[in-house]
């Protein structure tokens, strides 16, 4: 089979090396005779899988002890309901922090539990589109807490200004963001993500919260989505997603090979910096974000002749390069950039483009 590159924005390529270890122990995990998604979440096996899972996190994200970490289900939807359930403790509203797609669909869904205020930070100069820096937020005093989304995945817009609020709760959506760069956890008090980008398999959603901010839940949070109900119970209040946790914990390993944070955050610019510089050297390619916002991640871009979409997806694909499509809200081509992406992947895109411009430019 020919090399194929995968620029899904999830689920998304998970890395060669993880897949092939866990073909390896697939029907024999850890000599047990059976695989891992057949024992129980309560064995020592799994619960030793799991603290490791956790400890690696840990190790990479530089979580402090004044922080749990939780492996929950429901993807990051489900904690578009869980965060007002509870954080918003007893106040009526939140600040919603909305900077494309995915922040705004936070924002609608929190109005089912409050009345939250959404505060529009794109702005465009009539050429490129950019965000209001974090101190021009007109944060509003009295709400109980501030969301916002550090990487739109359908926008291509990026954040990457750390937040500092005083005296405010600040949770992030890092569902397309996290593990690509270090972050100071401490600037935050909750980050959640769901796994299918970056971490592992869909199906497991990972929260980082402050301790001191669990158990203000309202009373009908379902115990699934309480934050104290999953801490009390290690993540296993209900039975775990176990195959995505263990997956999700091999990435965390490999990601530590690879030198951790600060060397997956270079090699994810030098992608990126690519792909940009091809885009921007074209004018056969579009992409219209100030260089400040644009995603490391999700690279969105348009080809200045729409009516080649359909041949340059095609074509693209039939090289190995495969799920170039943008969504369907912005149109053009996306390309996700995770941290699986080899840099190879994007050599061959930008030569894949350079000849496609040749041919039909
Ligand atoms: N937030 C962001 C930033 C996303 O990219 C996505 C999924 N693409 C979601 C939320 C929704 O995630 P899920 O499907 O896991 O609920």
């Amino acid at each position: 089979m020919n090399l194929i590159y995968n620029f899904s924005a999830g689920p998304a390529m998970i890395p060669r090396d993880v897949l092939n270890q866990a073909k390896k122990e697939l029907h024999n995990w850890k000599n047990l005779g059976s695989s891992i998604m057949e024992i129980s979440h309560r064995s020592e096996e799994f619960i030793q899988m799991a603290l490791e899972a956790e400890k690696d996190l840990r190790d990479l994200l530089k979580i402090p002890d004044s922080f749990k970490v939780l492996f929950c289900q429901g993807g990051a939807r489900g904690q578009f309901s869980a965060i007002p359930m509870n954080l918003l403790n007893n106040l009526q509203t939140a600040d919603y922090i909305n900077s494309g797609y995915w922040s705004n669909s936070a924002f609608m869904e929190a109005k089912k539990y409050c009345t939250p205020r959404s505060i529009f930070i794109r702005e465009t100069n009539g050429v490129k589109e950019s965000l209001l820096p974090m101190h021009k937020w007109n944060i509003n005093e009295n709400s109980a807490y501030i969301h916002y989304c550090p990487n739109e995945t359908i926008d291509g817009l990026s954040i990457y200004e750390e937040p500092v609020f005083e005296n405010k709760i600040v949770v992030g959506d890092f569902s397309s963001f996290i593990l690509s760069r270090s972050i100071n956890i401490k600037n935050y008090d909750l980050i959640y993500a769901g796994a299918q980008k970056n971490i592992g398999p869909a199906g497991i959603t990972i929260i980082i919260i402050r301790k001191n901010i669990i158990g203000y839940s309202s009373k009908m949070t379902p115990s699934i989505l309480d934050y104290k109900k999953i801490s009390d119970h290690h993540s296993m209040f209900n039975t775990p997603p176990t195959f995505a946790w263990y997956l999700s914990g091999l990435v965390f390993k490999w990601l530590k090979k690879q030198g951790g944070l600060k060397a997956i955050e270079k090699l994810n610019k030098k992608k990126s910096d690519l792909l940009y510089k091809k885009i921007d050297n074209s004018d056969f390619y579009i992409n219209k974000i100030n260089s400040k916002h644009r995603s490391q991640m999700n690279v969105v871009f348009h080809l200045v002749n729409p009516k080649l979409n359909y041949i340059f997806l095609k074509e693209a694909s039939k090289t190995g390069l495969n799920y170039l499509r943008g969504h369907s809200i912005v149109g053009g081509m996306r390309a996700s950039l995770y941290n699986a992406m080899p840099l190879e992947g994007v050599e061959s895109l930008v030569k894949f483009m350079s000849y496609f411009e040749k041919r039909y430019g």
